[in-house]
């Protein structure tokens, strides 16, 4: 009865998915592509016989109509630069760009629009913070406590800071299984920690950290911690409330918005506290020879002309993402992961990387025996298969786990069972083929 039951949560009412996912297909015409052409005649169809088979969603998610379609509104109705224009264009964008604000705080829930910076992306959003905070507040005798799962936009940056403030940068074990250890964290964490920045969900182990533990563990020590959702805010319900974080990052390009444009969530005190990571206009409020003073949050991070466009985009791919429902895309990932998991540790000669189960990410990184990611993810496109081979950004994990690379499928809202089944194949293909 509890397996029937979880079959018909994975499956849904439509006896397929918990929502329609072939009518949602519709609304992303790249999913048709074939490909197998030659790159430089891109998109013009020549020699592109395979279908497109996209399971690289972890670097980037593609963009539904509703999404382009706001975009190319924008700039095909009120395109105008914000906040200086008395004229009504430059009033439209103005409101839009502001309410894109409010729709992302509503999305994470945070307090308001004062709490949301729009950036260019995760990295940037994080090395915001490790400027404007970590430069001034960090000083030799203090440590920043990151784990050794952490991608390179959080771990470089911190590790550069440290370096120019003398703080010791530390990082959390990760065990075998691919999960955080809790214990060492608590070890790690003492009176000298001023930050603690953790990837919410590990984009190489898929692993899911447990932030509202980490939170109460740096608070306690009255550190802050930072959040790196970059993989999270796109696949699950967040809520910045819930986590208890300080700080937490995303970027639109993960969740079927465009590229360009990058959140940071910071708590309002905090924010108001630090001093401007870029200057220049549209962030002051009044300048003379000698001196300037700043405009209100979240504006005195933004400077100069922002990403009007792209912030119009993400407020729509957040709208889109909620339309469907963030639980049941959780849902939908969870499932694919699952049973990608599976089919490849069914295989044979396949190293999964990361906790099996449900308890991870939407997305499955392995390697084949005797096969070069590289290899494997060149004969993949062969076949119309879409993946990333590589390090991921997490090359210090590599090294942890004693590879150089890896394969990874990443899963998104549009992926199909079919999809999973037809990566199998070509692994399966790939192996035999090396074999
Ligand atoms: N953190 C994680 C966990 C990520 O997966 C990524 C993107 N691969 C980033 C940070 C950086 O995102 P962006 O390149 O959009 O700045």
């Amino acid at each position: 009865m509890l397996l029937f039951g979880t079959i018909y949560l994975i499956m849904g009412v439509q006896g397929q998915y918990l929502f329609d996912v072939e009518a949602l297909r519709a609304d992303f015409p790249i999913l048709d592509r074939r490909v197998g052409g030659d790159p430089e005649t891109a998109g013009e169809g020549e020699g592109d016989d395979t279908p497109l088979v996209y399971l690289d969603n972890a670097a980037t998610s593609h963009t539904p109509d509703p999404v382009v379609d706001a975009i190319s509104d924008y700039y095909r109705s009120y395109n105008a630069n914000v906040h200086r224009g008395i004229h009504q264009l430059s009033q439209e964008a103005s409101v839009a760009y502001e309410e894109a604000h409010d729709a992302v705080a509503d999305f994470v829930g945070a307090a308001g629009r004062e709490e949301v910076v729009f950036t260019k992306n995760t990295t940037e959003a994080m090395n915001l913070v490790a400027y404007a905070w970590g430069l001034e507040e960090l000083g030799p005798g203090d440590n920043v406590v990151l784990s050794e799962m952490e991608h390179h936009a959080s771990l470089v940056t911190w590790q550069q800071i440290g370096k120019r403030t003398g703080a010791d940068v530390r990082f959390i074990d990760v065990t075998d299984e691919g999960r955080l250890d809790t214990d060492h964290a608590a070890e790690l964490i003492d009176d000298d920690t001023e930050m603690v920045s953790l990837v919410h969900v590990s984009n190489t182990l898929g692993t899911v950290n447990p932030i509202g533990q980490l939170a109460d563990l740096a608070h306690d020590r009255d550190a802050l911690i930072f959040a790196d959702a970059a993989q999270s805010v796109p696949t699950r319900p967040v809520d910045v409330e819930d986590l208890g974080v300080d700080f937490l990052a995303f970027s639109g390009h993960k969740m079927c918005g465009p590229t360009g444009i990058g959140v940071l969530y910071g708590r309002e005190e905090l924010l108001d506290e630090m001093q401007p990571y870029l200057y220049g206009g549209d962030m002051i409020r009044r300048v003379s020879f000698e001196d300037s003073t700043w405009e209100d949050l979240p504006w005195k991070f933004e400077a100069g002309t922002p990403s009007i466009a792209q912030g119009v985009g993400l407020a729509a791919a957040i709208e889109y993402l909620e339309e469907v429902g963030m639980d049941r895309i959780q849902a939908h990932e969870d499932m694919l992961a699952e049973y990608a998991y599976d089919e490849l540790a069914a295989l044979g000669g396949v190293d999964i990387y990361g906790p099996p189960g449900d308890d991870r990410g939407g997305l499955v990184a392995f390697n084949v025996d005797g096969v070069h990611a590289h290899d494997l993810s060149s004969i993949l496109n062969d076949y119309g298969v879409a993946i990333r081979a590589g390090d991921h950004c997490t090359q210090p994990l590599h090294d942890e786990m004693g590879v150089a690379a890896s394969a990874r499928a990443s899963f998104y809202v549009y992926n199909t069972v079919e999809e999973v089944d037809a990566l199998i194949d070509a692994v399966r293909e790939a192996r035999d083929l090396f074999a």
